[in-house]
């Protein structure tokens, strides 16, 4: 933060910053796996920051949580048991718990503090913390998902931090083939897979260990993220089953749920891939 209260995210890769006018900075702490700092900007509301790297904003954060749950989850046939691994700050569970064919969330962050934070600055996103069909375990997701008993979830998201520090392992064929086996037969992954413009060298080979570790079809999203580098974000979804045979368009396009970005056209629209990325899967 400068002393003309920017805070600015350097992204060197993409050469590139993002800044938000800062009121004030509310916290500022070291836990035992990252830096967490809150602050509250002028138009973004409060803003969420992990080692330098901005996590969430309460301005444009329904996007990415919203892209992160709904699409998945219509596009499998029946979805009971969702594993969230990382999403600390709720969003996405929120989010998740929105779909009453949802039987049971477990969300598995390895740092209870980022949920803590998230509960004083982000109240709005830990609505439904409460909800009986959610449970929390704050312990490290690779662990846990090489543990998990097979065919244990319907649903994995990854949301989690960058692959750097903790997370690196989120991002390995050893994960995938993990979540593989935990996943039932017509199970489905999804991970946040950072930019299009500056992250290629990211999603490419991510998209071959899932295809690698056994899952049948991979699809990419699309969708707009302000705070994020370049402004445009990915999510990847990899099926053991061909995703547009389980998606239950029907259920997307007439569902009541409360969205602000997420709809059954959206859905459609993100799944268009730019030119570029067609050639850059080789
Ligand atoms: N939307 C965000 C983004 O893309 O920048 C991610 C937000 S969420 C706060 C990321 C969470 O991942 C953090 O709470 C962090 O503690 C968690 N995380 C990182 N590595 C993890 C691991 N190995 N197991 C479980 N959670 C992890």
């Amino acid at each position: 933060m400068d002393r003309n209260q920017w805070f600015t995210e350097i992204c060197e890769e993409g050469g590139s910053a993002f800044s938000m006018k800062i009121r004030e900075k509310l916290h500022n702490e070291q836990t035992p796996f990252q830096r967490i700092e809150i602050y509250a900007t002028e138009w973004f509301g409060n803003l969420m920051v992990i080692d330098g790297f901005v996590m969430l904003t309460a301005r444009d954060n329904f996007i990415y949580h919203e892209m992160m749950a709904h699409p998945v989850l219509f596009s499998h046939p029946s979805p009971e048991n969702v594993v969230i691994i990382g999403g600390g700050d709720c969003g996405t569970l929120r989010e998740v718990l929105k779909h009453g064919r949802v039987t049971r969330v477990l969300q598995v962050d390895i740092d209870e503090r980022v949920t803590r934070l998230a509960e004083e600055f982000f109240p709005e996103l830990c609505v439904s913390n409460n909800d009986t069909r959610a449970d929390f375990l704050f312990e490290d997701g690779i662990a846990w998902m090489q543990a998990a008993d097979a065919g244990c979830a319907d649903v994995i998201i990854v949301d989690s931090t960058d692959p750097i520090g903790p997370a690196t392992g989120l991002y390995t064929e050893e994960f995938y083939r993990d979540c593989h086996r935990a996943l039932g037969n017509t199970g489905i992954l999804v991970q946040q897979s950072e930019s299009p413009l500056f992250h290629m060298d990211i999603i490419n080979p991510m998209r071959k260990r899932m295809r690698s570790t056994g899952f049948n079809d991979v699809q990419t999203l699309f969708f707009p993220q302000p705070s994020y580098p370049s402004g445009w974000w990915t999510a990847t979804l990899a099926g053991k089953q061909l995703l547009s045979e389980t998606y239950r368009g029907q259920d997307a396009g007439h569902s009541h749920l409360q969205t602000a970005y997420y709809n059954a056209a959206i859905h459609q629209a993100a799944l268009a891939a730019p030119e570029f990325f067609h050639k850059a899967l080789d």
